[in-house]
């Protein structure tokens, strides 16, 4: 690792002897603490080396959370780039520095996006087309999901969302945030390319000279991609498995009655499966070793989340609890610094998850006002409260 250290002290990708084909990078251990590959990370244009032919730059972001990682890699005939940043002339300006310096020499001939959120593909036309049109990657639901909310994020809030935000008890500052997202998604999201290779769970696809099998997972986003190379115990893992923060599992107005948290578990328990003690890349923070540990890090932190829920609906109320109601208890932080939005959305994901597991009910008033009770263990062992029927 001392090696590794030295590289992102010298700054501009200076290739890193690594382990050959078929080993590990880094000890193997699964417990205890993460431990990170670099401890600072590249600032303006400066990429390290994180695998012989991985490059990480840091791409700024006009949000709370300020850069994404975005990863260059080497192929024979020039770069294959994963996620771009959002349209700003920050974001820009980084790339036409790395366009004029580390990736001058040879032309991108691939994109590949984890995701469609703002952050991850916001630039994906514009490199695009600099790129004079080489192959873009994405899953399917990602590439037409980014479509559909920026088609969404040219009008205003139609009276379906509306109508779901207030059912579920969102107060005027929240439905305004809303709003506010959707002029941001507007000025940060440049139209997808029009043309993609569709990634697929299980396939597997080569670029940098290795063998990478796609993981699609739900939860953070509807089909999130990841890559693992076994051959040598590499995960780029996008946002499904972050080093610090847990990544955003929310519901919202365009699909209502989803269960992202569900998924979300589930997805966890692939990632637990993995062999050895990969090199996790994710899409923002510090890469690191500790897969297993940080997995059950978020695990935890969401089954602590469930159980601060199911406290928050055994108190009185005034004719049940909403999930913006329940928000304020379970992130009141967060919504006394104006994360409202977040945190309804969040809330809302750990309630959906609790009725699927007959945690919770859900009751649909006949004005339509959306509330939700703990159900007791007693009840829980007699009949299991369905869902769909419930959604009224
Ligand atoms: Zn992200």
């Amino acid at each position: 690792m001392t090696d590794r250290k030295q590289a992102a002290a010298g700054g501009k990708a200076g290739r890193v002897p690594g382990p050959g084909p078929h080993q590990q990078y880094g000890a193997s251990q699964h417990g205890g603490e993460l431990r990170y590959l670099f401890e600072q990370h590249p600032r303006g244009s400066e990429t390290f080396e994180v695998a012989p032919g991985i490059l990480w730059a840091r791409i700024p972001l006009p949000f709370r959370l300020n850069h994404v990682n975005v990863w260059l890699i080497r192929e024979a005939d020039g770069w294959t780039v994963i996620d771009t940043g959002t349209a700003n002339a920050e974001a820009k300006a980084v790339w036409d520095e790395l366009m004029a310096g580390v990736l001058k020499d040879a032309p991108i001939v691939r994109l590949i996006a984890t995701h469609g959120h703002t952050d991850h593909i916001g630039l994906a036309s514009w490199l695009h087309d600099l790129s004079g049109g080489a192959p873009f990657h994405i899953t399917m639901v990602e590439w037409l999901s980014a479509t559909v909310r920026i088609d969404e994020s040219r009008s205003p809030i139609g009276p379906h969302s509306l109508k779901f935000l207030l059912n579920h008890g969102c107060d005027q500052i929240t439905i305004d945030s809303f709003r506010e997202e959707r002029r941001r998604t507007n000025a940060q999201m440049l139209p997808m390319p029009t043309a993609i290779e569709r990634l697929r769970d299980g396939h597997i696809l080569r670029f940098g000279d290795r063998n990478w099998r796609i993981m699609v997972c739900g939860g953070h986003a509807a089909e999130h991609a990841s890559f693992w190379c076994e051959d040598e115990g590499i995960l780029i893992a996008g946002d499904q498995i972050l080093s610090k923060i847990s990544p955003m599992i929310g519901v919202t107005a365009s699909e209502p009655n989803a269960d992202p948290l569900s998924e979300y578990l589930a997805s966890l328990d692939r990632f637990r499966a993995l062999p050895g003690d990969p090199l996790v890349l994710p899409s923002h923070g510090l890469p690191f070793y500790g897969l297993r540990t940080r997995v059950d890090q978020l695990d935890h932190h969401h089954q602590l989340r469930l159980a601060d829920l199911e406290g928050l609906m055994d108190r009185p109320s005034n004719g049940g609890h909403t999930a913006m109601d329940l928000a304020h208890g379970l992130f009141a932080r967060a919504v006394a610094e104006g994360q409202g939005r977040h945190a309804f959305s969040e809330t809302l994901a750990h309630l959906h998850h609790l009725v699927a597991i007959g945690r919770a009910a859900r009751d649909v008033g006949t004005d339509g006002r959306i509330t939700f009770r703990r159900v007791s263990p007693v009840a829980r062992s007699g009949s299991r409260p369905d869902f769909e029927t419930a959604s009224g």
